[in-house]
């Protein structure tokens, strides 16, 4: 196959009207891949939803020709994505301790005391402020999502039911509650007004404050094949280039920045006000941005070959459950991460080649993945139904999965982790 032939086509060739990008306004003409149509990843219908039918989007990515942002038209208001939103980090061991390990690493390195001032923009239920809360340094969290506020709120740390941007910041900033760190982690890539979101995080930075990032990089998700991380509720994907370039339009100059394993490969960077005079700059900025350059990501042709892989993965994994089915084997899912929804949707899966998946959040369990109506069970569904594969869809936890489901080994239960290429072990 040919791996060019899904990316060259122009947005006349489809006749649909041109978007401009989100960061520069320039005209989006440039497909990074197709994934079909989607439904909205996060909602999660009960059996009594299913007559109600559901909406799907497209899942058609750009790339900026100006600017290299990797990007997807937001088609749902931010209000429908995060009024009720089920995603609650608390329950992954290994994201806790990545959390508990970034507050001490900062609280080093930044001299934090009980008269700093942290706040986590999109804070979740608190699960990191929790940390720096313990070490009695004072915190805010802004979280839209009022449910996943509550929670926070209810365990005793102060959090504004509030969306984040340049508007909250000139008022938290007015109050005199400007911060000697300011973090947000995954959020940037669900911020529909990029710029007016930058923009606050620079109004709520100290003079000599320092803002952190992360997110998935953007390098790792074309090298290691992780599409199924574009999803309708991460509008934006980033390389180190254009993240340098977004803040630097916003006064913000970035001075360090730390390659991270999670979700698949993201970055950490970390980034002052331009004018302080106190931050050195780091050459691990230098350093990420040659990485970029020699995959060709200052480029389009760095962007060519993604929809090709992926196109690839597609076959190879319906070809093992199809070749399965036909030996009439089980398969079972584990977890039901948003980015489930992608993979099953791009790969046409249903319910047919994977019986049910399993989820440690509550709030899944007796509700179905959106679309497929793969129905959702408590882990303990895998020990009563002894599953011959079980398909690990957050491939990011993989290991910390395949340690907790070990069991499986006893009756001859095999893993399948469908990304970067399908893999039975
Ligand atoms: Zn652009």
């Amino acid at each position: 196959m040919n791996a060019m032939t899904m990316s060259s086509e122009t947005q006349e060739e489809r006749g649909n009207s041109i978007l401009p990008c989100r960061f520069c306004g320039a005209a989006l003409r440039r497909t990074f891949v197709d994934l079909g149509m989607s439904p909205l990843c996060e909602t999660y219908p009960c059996e009594a939803d299913f007559g109600r039918g559901e909406m799907y989007y497209p899942l058609h990515v750009y790339v900026c020709d100006e600017c290299f942002l990797v990007q997807l038209e937001s088609y749902e208001s931010r209000e429908n994505i995060f009024s009720d939103y089920p995603y609650f980090s608390s329950y992954s061991d290994s994201w806790l301790k990545h959390s508990e390990n970034y507050c001490s690493h900062m609280i080093g390195r930044l001299g934090l005391t009980e008269k700093s001032f942290v706040v986590e923009v999109a804070s979740n239920d608190a699960y990191l402020l929790q940390y720096f809360v313990r070490r009695h340094v004072p915190v805010l969290g802004i979280e839209p999502a009022a449910n996943v506020a509550k929670v926070a709120i209810e365990k005793g740390i102060p959090t504004l039911v509030k969306f984040f941007g340049a508007e909250l910041a000139r008022e938290l900033a007015s109050e005199g509650h400007c911060a000697d760190l300011v973090l947000g982690n995954n959020v940037l890539a669900q911020v529909p007004d990029l710029n007016d979101f930058v923009a606050g995080l620079r109004t709520l930075l100290k003079p000599e404050g320092i803002l952190t990032l992360e997110f998935p990089h953007l390098l790792r998700l074309i090298e290691r094949n992780e599409f199924d991380t574009i999803y309708h509720e991460h509008f934006s994907y980033f390389s180190m280039l254009t993240t340098v370039r977004i803040l630097d339009k916003h006064g913000l100059r970035v001075i360090d920045v730390e390659e991270l394993p999670t979700h698949g490969g993201s970055l950490r960077v970390y980034a002052c006000r331009r004018e302080s005079q106190t931050h050195a700059v780091e050459a691990s900025v230098r350093e990420v941005i040659a990485d970029e350059e020699r995959a060709g990501l200052n480029t389009t042709e760095g962007y060519g070959n993604f929809a090709g892989h992926v196109k690839e993965t597609k076959i190879a994994l319906i070809e093992f459950l199809i070749q399965a089915a036909r030996e009439g084997k089980s398969v079972a899912g584990y977890g039901a991460p948003g980015k489930s929804a992608t993979l099953i949707h791009y790969c046409g899966i249903g319910k047919d080649l994977i019986r049910y998946t399993v989820d440690r959040n509550p709030y899944k369990q007796g509700r179905f993945l959106p679309g497929s109506h793969i129905p959702i069970y408590h882990p303990d569904r895998i020990a009563e139904t002894k599953p011959d594969y079980v398909v690990i869809l957050p491939w990011n936890l993989k290991n910390e999965i395949i340690t907790q489901l070990c069991y499986i080994r006893e009756w001859g239960g095999r893993f399948v982790v469908p990304i970067p290429r399908v893999t039975v072990c």
